[in-house]
């Protein structure tokens, strides 16, 4: 898996229009950015609609990655002059005979895609387009090289229909009805993958990919998608490996429970699989089944509760034929706090996400073992808006109740305020219910905006800036953090580390000034936690080699949405990138993300107590004091390290956290101590 990277990233387009040279740079040159655009659909009517310039950033410090053109552009879609024929018609897709009903990740197929013209027509000059998710690896449909991938023919019954087909941009392609109007009810057939080579499938499965078709009616440019869009089911590929997670921590006699899951070589849930799974070199202290067995109706994954005996760390191995694989360690202890395992942002198909929520949960809990899930789409960013479009919200809230079982899986409503001027935030919610506020309407603009907006709204919630230090976009610090909606903030995700600049992992185009450090530096009160910021449909997943993810260890002894919002309220939480790092630390007794005041003589001083339980060898232990690392320590690839420092003469607004990194580049920090008047 070296060198793959499950981070949303954009190619290149095919080919440009003629106006996507008015597209800011920073649209056309970032990851994220450009192929969640194309997903938005927007390079046509950029091309009607956008203004001839920018419109003036105003108070936005240099050196920000602020996007304002971005919402220049989303506003003028919202404004745009839709006619009534645009979205005329339906589409759906055929199978031919030869085919099976669904689609298999990573491989090349073929889609037609019938498409009937609604009661108004379609005039000369307007238009039928298809997007294609720019999600992960599908071909850009294209019209010229037919031993291509993507190669797609338009095919007409009537040869009185003139059309001109061409690839628009990234996975878009453009059917320009060039001779007479069509009339209600004549069809035509996009055959996308119509060559040898065929079309290439996502490499992630999904259910209900969709396929978007787009009409513009009246031809003046402006296009509108199909909300009834064909969709394919998307197919996991077999078995290559079994992921194996336990809890981090269990009181004895405790009942533990063991998520065993197989997945496929890109951590799809490998559906099909049936076998077997033992449990060689099993330690005493813990009853573990003899052999569990995969059944077709298990589809893959198997949750089994066991009880232990007695204290100490466990590491299990499951095995099946010649895979051996080791769980997160488990420490079994009547002392100190439970960690709860939480993904608290991620996106499916209802933005610019792969996979359907009910999925998106089923993954969370049955394959990465997680105890806290929330699912976060974008509230104005993908082919229909979640602001807009009430039935999608709806849905996320159905199935955030529904898989909600307090004491076992923990499901948070939430959704992300994408800000392209001031950074992204995710909101969470605590109850069933909640409100899209909206970062592309003017009343909700700016995190103050957001925040008076929640405190009206009097129902628990909270922020989190993500992905700070840089990536689609950075943070802006100036605006201080609200304390009683943002006590914490997303430190690392699959974009990367955005502790501080020039920090292992860090991440990709970033902004010095915008990084979690510096926040800290100006006096904001942040505990950390990471979350995945996953486009694939796998929160909680964790890859190495690179490193790429992010978890949130939640310190709370119950499984309820209660005991979950105290803890992250009083940052009594730590991030890792995805390993499940055990890491317990106090200092002068207080725990991690405490504010500690000082001593009569205006200092604080005491001993920093530092336990780490890692899944695999550890490189180091690093001290951050105050903006610099001032302490580390060799762990020489040791698994378990308890350390004591004693840490002197700390003065009222100093600041201490721990970095903690494994040799094959897992790492986690803790919250930091805060030391107050
Ligand atoms: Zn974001
Ligand atoms: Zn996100």
């Amino acid at each position: 898996m070296r060198g793959e990277s499950n981070r949303p990233r954009a190619r290149p387009p095919l080919r440009d229009l003629a106006c996507s040279a008015n597209a800011s740079p920073a649209i056309t040159g970032r990851r994220v950015t450009a192929a969640a655009l194309a997903l938005l659909g927007l390079a046509l009517l950029a091309c009607a609609e956008e203004p001839d310039t920018a419109p003036t950033p105003g108070a936005i410090p240099s050196g920000s990655s602020a996007k304002p053109e971005i919402v220049a552009m989303l506003r003028a879609a919202d404004d745009a002059p839709y006619h009534a024929a645009d979205a005329g018609g339906r589409a759906w897709l055929e199978r031919d005979e030869d085919q099976l009903p669904y689609s298999v990740v990573s491989t090349p197929d073929r889609f037609r895609i019938v498409f009937e013209v609604g009661p108004l027509g379609i005039a000369t000059g307007g238009g039928i387009y298809l997007q294609v998710s720019p999600f992960w690896d599908w071909s850009t449909p294209q019209t010229e090289v037919s031993d291509a991938l993507g190669y797609t023919q338009i095919l007409v019954d009537d040869p009185s229909i003139e059309f001109r087909a061409a690839t628009l941009d990234q996975q878009l392609l453009g059917i320009e009805v060039t001779g007479r109007a069509l009339v209600a009810g004549e069809r035509l057939e996009i055959l996308y993958g119509a060559g040898p080579a065929g079309a290439m499938t996502d490499r992630y499965a999904e259910r209900d990919s969709p396929f978007w078709v787009a009409v513009d009616g009246d031809g003046d440019g402006v296009r509108r998608v199909l909300v009834d869009s064909p969709t394919i089911d998307v197919r996991p590929g077999p078995a290559r490996t079994l992921l194996f997670q336990v809890p981090s921590v269990a009181r004895p006699g405790d009942a533990v429970r063991l998520t065993l899951a197989f997945v496929d070589a890109r951590r799809n849930t490998a559906i099909d699989f049936e076998g077997e799974v033992r449990f060689p070199d099993a330690p005493t202290g813990i009853e573990l089944p003899e052999v569990l067995r995969f059944e077709a109706a298990d589809r893959g994954t198997r949750s089994i509760e066991v009880r232990v005996h007695e204290a100490g760390v466990y590491r299990l191995v499951a095995q099946s034929g010649d895979l051996r694989v080791d769980a997160n360690p488990l420490l079994v202890s009547a002392e100190g706090p439970r960690v709860l395992w939480g993904d608290l942002h991620g996106h499916t198909n209802l933005s610019d996400g792969t996979g359907v929520p009910e999925d998106y949960f089923r993954y969370a809990r049955d394959v990465s073992g997680l105890d806290v899930v929330a699912l976060t789409d974008h509230d104005h960013w993908g082919m229909l808006p979640l602001a807009q479009h009430e039935d999608l919200w709806e849905e996320i809230e159905t199935q955030t109740r529904r898989f909600h079982e307090p004491g076992r899986f923990v499901t948070l409503l939430g959704y992300e305020w994408t800000s392209w001027i001031y950074g992204h935030r995710h909101v969470l919610y605590f109850e069933d219910q909640g409100r899209v506020y909206d970062s592309v309407e003017e009343r909700y603009e700016t995190p103050q905006s957001l925040w008076k907006a929640l405190a009206d709204a009097g129902e628990p919630a909270l922020t989190f800036a993500h992905h700070s230090g840089g990536g689609p976009i950075a943070t802006d610090w100036e605006i201080p953090p609200d304390p009683r909606f943002e006590p914490l903030v997303e430190i690392v995700s699959i974009h990367g580390s955005s502790e501080a600049y020039g920090a292992p992992g860090a991440i990709y185009d970033p902004v010095p000034g915008h990084f979690v450090r510096d926040a800290l530096d100006r006096g904001y009160r942040l505990g950390f936690l990471g979350s995945g910021d996953r486009h694939d449909g796998h929160p909680g997943a964790y890859q190495r080699d690179p490193p790429e993810g992010g978890l949130a260890a939640i310190l709370a002894e119950t499984l309820s949405r209660e005991a979950v919002l105290e803890a992250l309220r009083e940052r009594r939480v730590y991030a890792t990138n995805g390993a499940r790092i055990l890491l317990r630390t106090a200092l002068a007794g207080h725990p991690m993300g405490s504010e500690i005041p000082v001593n009569e003589t205006g200092t604080l001083s005491g001993s920093l107590y530092l336990s780490v339980i890692a899944p695999a060898p550890l490189e180091s232990v690093e001290l951050v004091r105050s903006g610099r690392v001032v302490d580390g320590v060799d762990l020489e690839g040791r698994m378990e390290v308890t350390l004591m420092r004693e840490v002197e003469g700390l003065e009222a607004g100093e600041y201490l956290y721990l970095r903690v990194l494994q040799r094959d580049g897992g790492a986690a920090w803790s919250s930091p101590f805060f030391v107050t008047e």
